[in-house]
């Protein structure tokens, strides 16, 4: 009999299940993989093409350079599922069976309920997204001048936000016009969440870049034209709002049908990636993965990719009764660019807490060549070595 394996999302999570599957499955194995578009949008990389829409090619993967001839790809968007039928929905009203599910549907941008945020920002999830980002820049910057430059403003000075920061301020230089650059975060410092020395790095190539960066700033409220922090005791005029604040669960994962954790609204799974049903796993930023009491998996590729690794695997175990594997992140160390240049830190292996320069620049291109060669080719990767 044929067990129907069933992968939803085609981001680092969905690729790697996928993969996996296919490493790892017998004959008796059917694997689905549903997504929205038929391609693998290397999200890490996506701010690239702000700068250059050109750079798309290198950061959307065709499925079909991705998947095994046997694996069956469905484009489509998934709207709910239905576990008691054990069937996905998808937004056409066609229904997928499946036996085993695996939710890689990744994540949404918080607006954490700010006012104004979801009608006036842009969020940088998409090609769709960073193409009208790059335009509206275009657009600002042409009716622009050196006295009233056109005003871009970043909210959020996480991972995503520096990384954004970077390519406006590269678009800036490209176009040789006046845009003035800010990022707005509301805690005390850019990357928050990251390593001191690292902090002062990127702090210190936005600053040498002219990124005005206001920290300590929280944004209470945003209209058509202006960004209120402080309470609204200051106003940020804007031309661009692009938001990166934080990931939130996307709004098909509340139709999933299993339990979620209430503030996020991502989908609440186990060590071993299953949530509270046994036939349906949940990985990537779609999941809230435990990693011991009140901790949880990062929301980054990188544990993505090794979470679902091991989803895959406990889904073949869980068929053949064996006992199922842990998740445990182990955080390999991080690459972030600014515009051309890059600050990697915390590196396992590494004497080094901060690596910059051609160095840091060859590791951060190493590591996302080392994805793209896991789930597509050598040739692809040296194609998008220059644009990493
Ligand atoms: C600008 C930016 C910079 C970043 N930089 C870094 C970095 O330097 N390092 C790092 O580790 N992480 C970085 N991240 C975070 C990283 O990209 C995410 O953690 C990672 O993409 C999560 O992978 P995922 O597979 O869970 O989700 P995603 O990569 O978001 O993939 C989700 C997939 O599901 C599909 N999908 C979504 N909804 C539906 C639906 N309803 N129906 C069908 N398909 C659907 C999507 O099209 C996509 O294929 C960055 C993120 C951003 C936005």
């Amino acid at each position: 009999m044929t067990t129907r394996v069933v992968v939803l999302g085609a981001g680092y999570a969905g690729c790697a299940a996928v993969t996996e599957l296919e490493d790892e499955a017998s004959d008796d194995l059917e694997i689905v993989w549903i997504s929205e578009d038929d391609y693998h949008l290397l999200l890490h990389e996506v701010h690239r093409t702000i700068r250059d829409p050109a750079v798309e090619s290198s950061v959307a993967i065709p499925v079909a350079e991705i998947k095994d001839e046997t694996t069956e790809f469905r484009e489509g968007r998934v709207v709910g599922v239905d576990t008691d039928a054990r069937a996905v929905e998808l937004e056409d009203g066609e229904r997928v069976d499946y036996d085993y599910l695996i939710v890689a549907i990744g994540s949404a941008t918080a607006d954490f309920g700010i006012e104004g945020v979801d009608e006036h920002a842009h969020y940088v999830k998409s090609l769709e997204a960073t193409r009208r980002i790059h335009e509206e820049i275009r657009a600002a910057a042409d009716g622009a001048s050196w006295e009233e430059p056109a005003r871009v403003v970043v909210g959020g000075g996480g991972m995503s936000g520096v990384q954004v920061a970077g390519e406006v301020a590269e678009l800036r230089d490209r176009l040789e016009e006046p845009i003035d650059v800010t990022v707005v975060e509301g805690l005390d410092d850019v990357l928050p969440k990251g390593d001191p020395s690292a902090r002062e790095s990127v702090r210190r190539h936005l600053t040498d870049r002219g990124v005005t960066i206001r920290t300590g700033s929280f944004v209470t409220r945003v209209d058509d034209d202006h960004v209120y922090v402080d309470e609204g005791a200051t106003e940020l005029a804007y031309d661009v709002l692009i938001w990166t604040g934080g990931i939130a669960g996307h709004e098909e994962a509340a139709n999933v049908g299993v339990a979620r954790e209430g503030r996020s609204g991502r989908i609440h799974a186990g060590t071993d990636l299953r949530t509270d049903d046994d036939r349906v796993f949940a990985v990537g930023d779609a999941a809230l993965v435990e990693q011991g009491e009140d901790r949880y998996a990062p929301p980054t590729s990188q544990a993505a990719w090794g979470a679902a690794e091991v989803a895959a695997r406990n889904v073949l175990h869980d068929l053949r009764d064996e006992p199922l594997e842990s998740y445990h992140h182990v955080d390999k160390g991080t690459a972030i660019s600014v515009g051309d240049d890059t600050v990697v830190y915390d590196v396992i292996g590494l004497p080094f807490e901060t690596i910059e320069g051609v160095a840091g620049r060859t590791l951060k291109r190493a590591i996302a060549a080392r994805w793209i060669v896991s789930v597509s080719s050598l040739r692809t990767a040296v194609r998008a070595w220059g644009d990493m």
